[in-house]
């Protein structure tokens, strides 16, 4: 049954992470004992669609990222294979700062027809802000878009701090600062990243943490216009999140932005 917010809003999920089936579960878990979370599905496409269909989701920005340099090829593939079978999926593929050819791994990439490139510093163990990180930064800027990891209260790699010399360094790099653009480091981020013009945040795995106030503050911060709705799967159940997010106090206007329009205006 259709309910309202269907009718209501279109609805882009700017933020998923889907696992080839073989080492799905495993994953999941991994990310679950990451970040000490209780994991709801099993990081598969099909579940992620289950859960996207709960709130009429039209659209996945679905990654995957590479612990190892090794990895990297594999990984793109199997995202461009999923979104050869799924036509709402929007697919990133990764690359690895350690990676012996990172320009090889970019034309992949493009040859696939993916449409950006996500990283994850605290995953794939590089400062977001290193010389070698630096090097995929000044391929792919002007190139293609960039979905990156921001914050950790544990670690320092992908601070707020550190994504701003990003932004600073690639002023043409279009980049998607996950997490309101700072995971548990909320304040700093909107310290150090607000106010740069290819910047968007996406407000992920943040709304459970903090007060309905404090999170539309946030958004507002770095602006209603440059922000996406995403539910970080498989972190989140997509109708729980889309509850936070509606409770935020938006207007009709900038509901419709953020969960779909901005997204659109971004990427497309
Ligand atoms: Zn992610």
């Amino acid at each position: 049954m259709k309910s309202e917010i269907f009718e209501k809003y279109e609805i882009i999920d700017a933020h998923a992470h889907i696992f080839p089936e073989k080492i799905a579960e495993k994953a999941t878990a991994n990310v679950g004992k990451f970040y000490d979370l209780h994991m709801d599905g099993c990081g598969m496409s099909e579940n992620l669609i289950k859960g996207g269909d709960t709130i009429g989701v039209s659209e996945y920005l679905v990654c995957s990222t590479a612990t190892v340099p090794q990895q990297v090829r594999t990984i793109n593939s199997f995202i461009a294979e999923e979104c050869g079978k799924h036509q709402q999926f929007f697919g990133f593929g990764t690359t690895h700062p350690l990676s012996e050819d990172i320009e090889g791994d970019i034309a992949q990439i493009k040859e696939l027809g993916l449409h950006g490139v996500k990283l994850h510093p605290d995953f794939q163990d590089f400062d977001a802000d290193s010389s070698e990180a630096f090097r995929i930064y000044e391929i792919i800027e002007g190139e293609l878009p960039l979905l990156i990891h921001c914050g950790d209260p544990r670690y320092d790699r992908s601070a707020p701090a550190r994504i701003r010399k990003i932004c600073e360094n690639f002023p043409k790099l279009k980049l998607q600062a996950a997490h309101i653009g700072g995971y548990c480091r909320w304040d700093e981020a909107q310290e150090m990243i607000t106010g740069f013009e290819n910047l968007r945040i996406d407000i992920c795995s943040s709304l459970a943490f903090m007060s309905a106030e404090k999170a539309a503050e946030r958004i507002r911060e770095f602006g209603v216009e440059n922000s996406f709705f995403a539910c970080d799967f498989p972190m989140w159940n997509h109708k729980e999140e889309l509850d936070r997010f509606l409770s935020l106090g938006f207007t009709e206007e900038e509901n419709r932005m953020i969960l779909a329009e901005n997204f659109r205006r971004f990427y497309k």
